[in-house]
């Protein structure tokens, strides 16, 4: 017999008395942030908070402070019946679905900022992404209180930044970070591949395979690394990208990496639009 049951709310009290309620009944719960136009990705944080927690609540806002002027805010597609859909597929308990007035009344002047991580990669083309990043997030584990959030490692940078709010802030929460999920054909699943025109979705997954090609090379510690970043930014240029960064990092600090050492957690990034569409992703080294 299927009795389960997905509760649909927009309302802050309202989410806060269903909250209590299941921490009447003992209950542990992860919450899901997420802006909606769910993919397989999204979903398989679902299923890795259904792992965790008793009670599982996706959000889905569109959050308008994390968009800069210019950018997709309003081309931001929003199939909500259908994500409330695929949710009620995963047997979600929750959904969370804000308005802009529930979470930014008029007269709202805070921010969350997180300095140094948020100065390199996606922060130095999108100045104030984290912020807004980092205020939602923080709004909605006060409003869930949540004992687990799943955040994709997809945006590994955000991932990094949402720890680093939650361990300085002392939010009791235990942020757990989900691998990337991919299509087939190597790109990472993202609610904005549907930009893509039919071309340049042919294109895009070889900003993937650039990215595992340079892995490889990278192994070998007596190449030099700048330069095999040089060769694969001037490939992926060649391809039609226009890219914004290809670096090596720390895994853990962000730090710029000069030369790879044993033991090291290094992780390659990049961003590069193709035609409108900003894509981003990462591989561990
Ligand atoms: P978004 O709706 O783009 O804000 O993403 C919501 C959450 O889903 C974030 O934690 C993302 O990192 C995660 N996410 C998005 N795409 C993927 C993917 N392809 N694989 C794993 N997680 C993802």
């Amino acid at each position: 017999m299927d009795d389960h049951r997905l509760t649909i709310v927009s309302n802050i009290q309202v989410l806060r008395e269903e909250i209590a309620e299941l921490r009447a009944q003992k209950k542990t719960v992860a919450l899901v942030p997420t802006m909606g136009a769910l993919h397989e990705g999204h979903l398989s944080l679902i299923d890795f908070a259904k792992e965790h927690a008793d009670k599982t609540v996706c959000s889905i806002y569109v959050n308008p402070t994390q968009f800069a002027p210019g950018e997709d805010l309003d081309a931001y597609p929003r199939p909500l019946v259908d994500d409330i859909r695929a949710l009620e597929g995963k047997l979600t308990d929750f959904v969370f679905t804000p308005t802009d007035d529930e979470m930014y009344p008029d007269g709202f002047s805070t921010k969350i900022s997180v300095s140094g991580l948020t100065s390199a990669l996606c922060g130095k083309s999108r100045p104030d992404h984290f912020d807004g990043v980092a205020t939602i997030v923080t709004k909605l584990l006060l409003m869930v209180q949540p004992d687990f959030a799943i955040f994709g490692e997809k945006d590994y940078q955000q991932l990094l930044v949402i720890r680093r709010f939650v361990r300085d802030l002392n939010i009791p929460v235990e942020i757990l970070g989900a691998p990337i999920i991919r299509g087939e054909d190597g790109l990472a699943l993202s609610s904005r591949n549907q930009y893509l025109s039919a071309k340049e979705r042919e294109v895009a997954p070889q900003l993937h395979q650039t990215l595992n090609q340079l892995s490889e090379k990278i192994k070998d510690i007596s190449k030099d690394l700048s330069e095999l970043l040089a060769s694969a930014n001037d490939e992926l240029t060649r391809l039609g990208f226009k890219v914004d960064y290809l670096e090596i990092r720390d895994a853990k600090s962000l730090a710029p990496i000069a030369e790879i050492f044993e033991d090291q957690a290094a992780r390659l990034f990049v961003a590069a639009k193709l035609g409108n569409t900003r894509l981003i992703d990462n591989v561990a080294v």
